[in-house]
């Protein structure tokens, strides 16, 4: 059988362990999706554990993200983006970020092109994520975080990127075609760190909040008629990529979404 699973803590709650055995039952594999809570003091331990095991992949999250990076070879973009969510064990542990892939193939699967201008809210590890890939693909990214310094050092890493407070919203929104809020503003609560006058239907918005599905930040773009795609779509493509890494296979990626989101 082969083991693949997640390393957070906590991790109680993930939404992983069906979405990635929904994939496994689809395609027959003999596998299982496990979560793991080491401490912080025994994550190298845990990782040449599993490594050890026969492990075939960990996704990795909150608060282990940046840690990991030191403790396996990371690929240039999960190095640029200073995190990594995806371990694979084929071979020397490697490290990558599949959120960066998460943004943009959600972004594709809505038949969003990604050229022109966009704005990413939140400079912490959704923030620098998205604005690696969309940098990558060409877009110039406007990065508004609420600690401005930190937009600034990311700003700084990013190509053709500038570093702005979230009171530059409504002059950056007014010509951007692509708007990905990165912050946790939204989760668990009806808040919104865009204000909804610098709304306009002429913009893609991305959520990376979750939960709920519809933030508000998603509500108002909707209702200026701009396309709004919801965090889920997020999640479920950086797994996709994760299980397409792993397994070299191609995910089933509707069986994925479906699963995903009934347990959300
Ligand atoms: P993080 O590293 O802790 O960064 C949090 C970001 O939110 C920072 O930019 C922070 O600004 C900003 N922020 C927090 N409270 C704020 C407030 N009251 N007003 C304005 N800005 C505020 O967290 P993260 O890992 O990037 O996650 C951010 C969100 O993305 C979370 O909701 C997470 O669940 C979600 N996420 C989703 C996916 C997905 O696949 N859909 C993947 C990763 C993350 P400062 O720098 O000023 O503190």
């Amino acid at each position: 059988m082969d083991v693949f699973g997640l390393i957070g803590n906590p991790v109680g709650h993930s939404l992983s362990p069906p979405m990635h055995e929904a994939a496994y039952d689809a395609l027959e594999m003999d596998a299982r999706y496990v979560t793991f809570e080491p401490s912080r003091d025994s994550l190298g331990l845990a990782l040449d554990g599993a490594s050890a095991l026969g492990v075939r992949g960990l996704n990795v999250t909150i608060p282990f993200k940046e840690d990991v990076l030191a403790l396996v070879d990371p690929d240039p973009l999960a190095e640029r983006i200073g995190a990594v969510n995806t371990v694979d064990f084929s071979g020397e542990p490697t490290g990558h970020n599949t959120d960066a892939a998460g943004v943009i193939r959600a972004f594709e699967h809505h038949d969003v092109s990604l050229s022109g201008t966009a704005v990413v809210v939140g400079a912490g590890g959704a923030g620098r994520a998205a604005a690696f890939a969309l940098a990558d693909e060409g877009v110039d990214v406007h990065i508004a975080n609420r600690t401005v310094s930190r937009a600034e050092t990311l700003a700084d890493a990013v190509p053709n990127a500038s570093a702005h407070g979230l009171d530059a919203l409504d002059s950056l929104l007014a010509d951007a075609d692509v708007l990905v809020n990165a912050t946790s503003v939204g989760m668990e609560s009806d808040e919104t760190p865009v204000p909804k006058a610098a709304l306009h239907a002429d913009l893609a918005v991305l959520d990376a909040v979750y939960d709920p599905i519809e933030t508000r930040l998603l509500r108002e773009a909707s209702a200026v008629g701009a396309r709004t795609i919801d965090g889920a779509w997020m999640l479920l493509f950086q797994g996709v990529e994760a299980f397409e890494l792993w397994t070299d296979r191609d995910a089933p990626v509707d069986v994925m979404n479906e699963a995903l989101r009934a347990s959300l």
